[in-house]
């Protein structure tokens, strides 16, 4: 019988010494605690911020020392950190339980290892005496602990799913107890908190849904050390059930949690830091110059994460959306720059082109049938294959009698259009990229297809979309073709001298509107 052994706050050892609200490591009385700037007293009625920190921002000493100063810096806004595990320990994590379930518990364990010498090598740079000490015998916890988890796995593989939510969960319990102790080492009046005490979710392990739970324990974890003036610290990402057994949101879900947490303690801005500045108005690796956009819509942001560009997920920012909280994605490499503020509809900027984005690999199919002529139900037949062979189309066009559709997972590709034949004439085409124009009001603007097919007039062009979404143009190209068009585009949108009739279209990269929301934030 293992479950009781899952029980966050009962039995595992690691997790009965953080109790909410209370971090695992004895921390340092802080200097601010006793004689707290009036700038942070009055700061108690603000609405706090939610500042994530992904594990690229806390892959090492240098990168905790950025947060700490990151953090000092807006201690006045009361934020509310949310912490990734260090860079690359999810995937060993993952990696151990994938060894364990082979059989090979030693081997499992062994790949952990470095990863915690790393999180050693942290504490022995940043935390004083005590503070090291406490955190040494928190690592050796975790250790034994993943230890015992990986052989029970080994020997039992059908336990992995909730084992493995409990493995990989050491990841964000070691970064946010860290970090908090960190942040105290430096006076800044921290707390590690157990995000499972707050976040709770259904029994999907490995891709937990939250539940609406989550409001009233956040809230009631949070609000108190708030009204204390502390810095609550949370891992990302973890979660449990209403059993108290450890979930996971899923891989990235450390944004989840941030949205999460700051709809439910209403917060002002949730930050997302990480290791770009923000959104770019194309992908640097084709566009050198590309620039970060200042302000993006929801809507153009969801656009934007289709083609890979550094967005959040759209489903991650969904609790922040429903309460209109702007999230801001920064840099901590370079927490000056503002990176991109993203924001309803309402609010962003009306500015018409904010982005070129691009996505290779794409595969188009054609269908042509004279059965499609005057019918009804063609389409609905279409996309039932697509739906048996469990491909996600993308761009669709269609013409009286065919219909051209685009994926970008073509793995089945071959069942996939002996099944199509029986609809009609079947036409493959590979390595093609979808070029999308993004931004709020395209589709009311004049003249904008017209600049985007006069620059690249020279370039094959098939499949253009325009007007099924206002935020997006889209079209398809060679891959060979791509990385020019996307250059021209970027040019004579962003880096040419202003013409004539940029001023009408507010097609250069308009300085965000002024907007109240937007002090300074580091
Ligand atoms: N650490 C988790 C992952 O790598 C969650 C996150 O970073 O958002 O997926
Ligand atoms: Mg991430």
């Amino acid at each position: 019988m293992i479950f009781p052994l899952l029980r966050f706050g009962a039995a595992v050892v690691f997790c009965t010494t953080i109790s909410a609200g209370a971090s695992g490591i004895p921390l340092r009385q802080s200097k601010e605690a006793t004689s707290r700037p009036q700038a942070e007293l009055q700061a108690i009625d603000m609405k706090p911020t939610v500042m994530k920190f992904g594990g690229t921002s806390v892959e090492d000493t240098t990168a905790f020392r950025n947060v700490t100063s990151i953090v000092r810096l807006a201690a006045g806004s009361r934020p509310v950190i949310v912490v990734s595990a260090i860079g690359g320990f999810t995937n060993a994590l993952l990696a151990s339980v994938e060894r364990a379930i082979a059989g090979d518990s030693r081997g499992a364990s062994k790949l952990l290892d470095k990863h915690f010498e790393r999180h050693l090598v942290i504490a022995k740079d940043l935390l004083g005496k005590e503070s090291h000490a406490a955190f040494v015998s928190l690592i050796g916890d975790a250790r034994g602990k993943i230890r015992q988890l990986h052989k029970i796995i080994a020997s039992h593989p059908v336990t992995s799913p909730p084992l493995q939510d409990e493995i990989v969960a050491y990841g964000e319990q070691l970064s946010s107890q860290l970090l908090a102790a960190v942040l105290c080492e430096n006076g800044l009046g921290a707390r590690g908190v157990d995000a499972r005490s707050c976040v709770k979710t259904d029994e999907n392990y490995g891709s937990a849904a939250p539940q609406g739970e989550t409001v009233e324990a956040t809230r009631t974890v949070l609000l108190p050390l708030l009204k204390a003036a502390k810095i609550p610290v949370l891992g990302g990402f973890i979660g449990s059930t209403a059993r108290g057994v450890t979930t996971t949101l899923g891989r990235g879900g450390s944004d989840y949690s941030a949205a999460l947490i700051g709809a439910a303690i209403g917060a002002r801005e949730i930050q997302i830091w990480t290791d770009v500045s923000g959104v770019l108005t194309a992908d640097p690796r084709l566009v050198p110059h590309a620039q970060t956009i200042p302000v993006l819509s929801y809507h153009e942001a969801a656009e934007l994460a289709y083609f890979g560009a550094k967005v959040l997920h759209p489903k991650t920012i969904q609790p922040a959306i429903d309460q209109n909280i702007p999230v801001r994605v920064c840099n901590s490499r370079a927490p000056k720059n503002r990176g991109t503020l993203i924001v309803s509809e309402s609010e962003a900027a009306p500015q018409t082109v904010k982005a070129i984005a691009h996505k290779n690999g794409i595969t188009t199919v054609q269908v042509t049938s004279a059965r499609m002529l005057g019918a009804y139900g063609f389409l609905r037949k279409l996309f039932e294959v697509f739906d048996q062979h469990r491909t996600a189309v993308d761009v669709v066009t269609t013409s009286e009698v065919s219909v051209s559709l685009s994926i970008d997972e073509a793995s089945s590709l071959d069942a996939l259009k002996a099944d199509l034949e029986k609809l009609g004439k079947v036409e493959v085409e590979a390595q093609r990229t979808i070029i999308s124009i993004v931004g709020e009001g395209l589709r009311n603007t004049p003249g904008i297809a017209a600049r985007v097919f006069s620059v690249i007039n020279d370039i094959n062009v098939s499949m253009i979309s325009f007007g099924s979404s206002s935020v997006n143009l889209t079209f398809m190209v060679d891959e060979a073709q791509a990385a020019i068009a996307v250059a021209r585009l970027h040019q004579i949108f962003f880096e040419g001298s202003p013409q004539p009739d940029d001023e009408l279209t507010g097609v250069r990269a308009a300085s965000p509107r002024a907007h109240n929301r937007e002090e300074v934030v580091v």
